[in-house]
């Protein structure tokens, strides 16, 4: 027997003959004897439709109001779950994030988990019963509810995970795995049975959207093992406990595996791609002590994550541009942040393009291996794609390139770096 969280994300429940394979899938896991708490998304396209509802209504929406439109979407297949498991004669309920409690820190639309009281669940759990449990919602230190981010129930079941000590954190969703690179895009792309916690952290962060970041942040944090896998299989499919998917795990755990098998460890393990960046270039920056803290510290304080950062030598003696990029949806705050204190930074003009995309190569074995980012540069160049911008870390290199230019460079990067599959994905 071992106790399992379960989560399925939105292709997963896009509706009631959706819900009911679902339901098939969690029953046998109860089935076999396990202690079973599933955790679900929205209907796939409904927070979208729903955060459209809140820029309807008031485009300057407040967080708070926002956060009760769109957390009703997980609501809506939890109950609607349950209700599928209670008709197939499974004892099941759903426990909502105020119910729980998931408690957050009340940060609204972005909220963080704070602790989880597991008791009442576990012991619902060891009594048969299957939990259910809208994702993505907490309820913040008032009462509130709240929101975890776009993606956010992937950390909700990572988190509840955590909290019951569960053996393990099922990940179903519409592909069977972590891939190479998103499998929609390079049909080449080749699933792996393990990624390592801190690659997958990197690949998340810069764009391979199969988990929150947040998620595999807690899940490192505390230990949990994550698997992903598909809930679009067939009866005849490998159970999960025989981890047909992808799972992740630590560097000590990857090591052991690679020593066992004649499987080199390859140095690019994956490459992702995010199209919600913008770019902006601030012209005629005095070339002084102190400027560029001038443009970032404001950003910073409005919580605008800046990512990639350059800062050209100037045309002119004593002047340079300041080129770097945010997230699309700030795009528009930080424009009106900056030409406020136009004067004090002493820039000459702001140039935005959102138009942009930024494509990563991520690795551990870059830690030994020279020559990664020349290999990406020179791929690049050979089929005309002009770089934009450049950041690295120990374990990966991003480049900022033409948005309408993505998809070939991820192949052509795929290829550079070794990784394509003999036969295509699917
Ligand atoms: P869910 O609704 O189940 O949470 P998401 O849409 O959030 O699913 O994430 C799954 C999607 O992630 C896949 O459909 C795939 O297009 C995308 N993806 C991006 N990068 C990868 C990758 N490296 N491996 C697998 N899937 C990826
Ligand atoms: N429904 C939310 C979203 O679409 C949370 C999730 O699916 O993980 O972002
Ligand atoms: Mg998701």
């Amino acid at each position: 027997m071992a106790r399992i969280v379960m989560k399925f994300g939105g292709t997963s429940v896009a509706g009631t003959e959706r819900i009911r394979r679902v339901a098939n899938i969690v029953r046998a896991q109860a089935a076999a004897g396990n202690e079973v708490a599933v955790v679900v998304s929205a209907m796939a396209g409904e927070t979208d439709r729903l955060v459209n509802f809140c820029r309807e209504a008031n485009p300057l929406y407040d967080p708070a109001e926002y956060d009760v439109v769109v957390s009703s979407g997980e609501q809506v297949t939890a109950g609607l779950l349950a209700l599928t498991l209670q008709a197939m004669g499974c004892k099941a309920r759903s426990w909502l994030g105020w119910q729980l409690p998931v408690n957050t820190f009340s940060a609204h639309a972005n909220a963080r988990v704070d602790s989880i009281d597991a008791e009442k669940l576990i012991s619902s759990m060891q009594a048969g019963e299957i939990a259910v449990i809208p994702g993505f919602q907490g309820v913040s230190e008032d009462g509130r509810i709240t929101t975890m981010g776009r993606g956010g129930s992937d950390t909700s079941a990572v988190a509840i995970a955590a909290a019951v000590k569960a053996d393990r954190c099922d990940i179903y969703t519409d592909v069977d795995g972590v891939y190479t690179t998103d499998p929609r895009i390079v049909a080449r792309a080749r699933k792996q049975k393990y990624v390592t916690y801190e690659e997958m952290l990197e690949l998340a962060s810069v764009g391979a959207k199969v988990l929150q970041t947040r998620s595999v942040s807690l899940a490192m944090k505390r230990g949990v093992r994550v698997q992903v896998l598909s809930s679009f299989v067939d009866d005849g499919a490998p159970p999960a406990d025989t981890l047909p998917g992808t799972m992740i795990v630590s560097e000590e755990e990857m090591d052991a595996i690679l020593e066992n098998s004649d499987v080199e460890r390859q140095t690019v393990t994956g490459i992702a791609h995010d199209k919600n960046e913008a770019r902006v270039v601030l012209t005629r920056v005095p070339d002084r002590p102190g400027a560029v803290a001038e443009i970032f510290l404001p950003l910073g304080e409005a919580g605008i994550n800046v990512d990639m950062i350059i800062q050209n030598v100037g045309r002119d003696k004593g002047e340079t541009d300041v080129t770097f990029t945010v997230p699309q949806s700030d795009l528009a705050r930080a424009q009106a942040l900056l030409e406020d204190k136009k004067d004090k930074i002493g820039f000459n003009r702001i140039i935005t393009d959102s138009k942009v995309a930024k494509v990563s190569v991520v690795g551990m074995g870059m830690k030994s291996h020279a020559g990664v980012a020349a290999t990406m540069f020179k791929a690049l160049a050979d089929r005309g794609i002009n770089v934009q911008a450049i950041s690295t870390s120990e374990i990966k290199v991003s480049v900022l390139i033409d948005e309408d230019e993505t998809e070939l460079a991820v192949r052509v990067l795929h290829t550079a770096y070794g990784l394509d599959a003999e036969a295509p994905a699917g």
